[in-house]
């Protein structure tokens, strides 16, 4: 199981990855990826729901994070990515999309 310390370690490397400057997401235990800046903000729920989730009582909040992923580009727009015919993912809160390298 990802942990909260896992987490805290894994967030001190971002929010870039080295070499290549991209940009970490996070995988939650649902499947949705939760963008870094979303991250930060929610880190309370983040923390509080991973905490549940270790001590046995997972609530499925949807704010369980269960690993990272690293994104190669950004876009503005949902059109500006379909225009360049890349499969895109969105970050389940704010809603952004990703690009994923994996
Ligand atoms: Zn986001």
């Amino acid at each position: 199981m990802y942990t909260t310390k896992q987490l805290r370690t894994d967030f001190k490397k971002g929010p870039y990855a080295w070499p290549g400057g991209y940009e970490f997401v996070w995988i939650t235990t649902d499947g949705s990826l939760l963008c870094n800046s979303c991250l930060v903000a929610e880190k309370r729920n983040v923390l509080e729901s991973m905490r549940d989730r270790q001590s046995g009582h997972d609530f499925h909040t949807g704010w369980e994070i269960d690993g990272f992923a690293i994104i190669q580009e950004t876009f503005d727009s949902f059109e500006e990515a379909e225009s360049l015919s890349l499969s895109i993912d969105f970050c389940v809160h704010c809603n952004r999309a990703l690009n994923l390298n994996n």
